[in-house]
């Protein structure tokens, strides 16, 4: 499978020059099945540009949208998704079931005439929407299991599996336990319950919005640590994690020093870290685990 990045910042798009490397657009990553069957993990500003590189390619355009919430840097780029505007094409949008309204619901809010001069009812590709709670989906040829994530409104986690390789995508998720947010410790009960969700993946594409020393001030606004992600994705045992959902306060000095920081204390010693950069691109392949040892 394939992965691409196209939108790594967290809350707010942070477009301008501390931002360029890493990028400044919201949460949007794809996930691609050797066969072809298209996944997109949230639709953030970043899916504007995936959208525009979708109109690229000949034919019918279809996909999945696997939405983890609906908080704004989750769902912006929506109604900037070319592809949706297009008939005959086929899209399936999945998000978790809210407390008060469906998603087809929450998707048009941001499209009224007081938001946006198009209106839901206006796409012209066929788009069927999902509320969906914790469990398993066939999208394609890709498995996908569902988790509920800790965060202020109902939010899923999806570990997608397919041409033997695993990827599980996290945001946004806050740490059960204030205390291993702030610093390291033991790995209780409903945290534990979280590494098991990332047990094993090749790739944990994980919340990683502050450090430990914001966190005091930030207790409650449903993100992770980096201190926390690169804990529970070691005790998971994952290969590779990226670290995603950048603060918006965040520039690319000050990841490529927080980067540098894990490297030079050990943190994440056994674990490969970096930090998601828009336009990046990881390919993750099975082949290697059939290989004898
Ligand atoms: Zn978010
Ligand atoms: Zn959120």
């Amino acid at each position: 499978m394939r992965i691409r990045f196209y939108g790594t910042r967290g809350s707010i798009a942070t477009p301008g020059p501390a931002t360029v490397r890493y990028g400044g657009n919201t949460s949007c990553v794809t996930v691609r099945s050797e066969s072809g069957t298209l996944v997109v993990l949230d639709a953030g500003t970043g899916a504007a540009i995936l959208g525009r590189e979708l109109m690229a390619q000949s034919g019918k355009v279809c996909g999945h949208i696997l939405i983890g919430h609906t908080h704004w840097d989750h769902i912006q780029g929506l109604p900037f998704f070319a592809p949706l505007f297009v008939p005959g094409n086929e899209w399936d949008i999945y998000a978790p079931r809210g407390r008060r309204k469906t998603l087809r619901d929450i998707l048009a809010g941001q499209m009224e005439d007081t938001y946006f001069p198009v209106e839901l009812d206006q796409l012209a590709a066929t788009v069927r929407y999902h509320d969906i709670v914790d469990e398993t989906l066939r999208l394609g040829d890709i498995e996908v299991t569902t988790r509920y994530l800790n965060h202020a409104a109902p939010t899923l986690g999806y570990r997608l599996e397919v041409d033997g390789a695993v990827v599980v995508y996290a945001a946004d998720h806050e740490p059960h336990s204030r205390a291993l947010a702030a610093s390291p410790g033991e790995i209780d009960e409903q945290d534990r319950h979280h590494a098991e969700f990332l047990a094993g993946a090749d790739l944990v594409i994980h919340d990683a919005q502050y450090v430990a020393p914001e966190y005091p001030s930030k207790i409650g606004w449903g993100h992770s640590t980096v201190e926390y992600t690169v804990a529970v994705a070691r005790f998971a045992g994952v290969k590779r994690l990226a670290l995603t959902h950048h603060d918006p306060t965040r520039s690319d000095e000050a990841l490529d020093a927080l980067l540098e920081r894990l490297r030079a204390t050990g943190q994440a010693e056994g674990l490969e870290v970096f930090a998601a950069a828009e336009g990046q691109e990881i390919e993750l392949s099975g082949i290697a685990k059939s290989l004898p040892k």
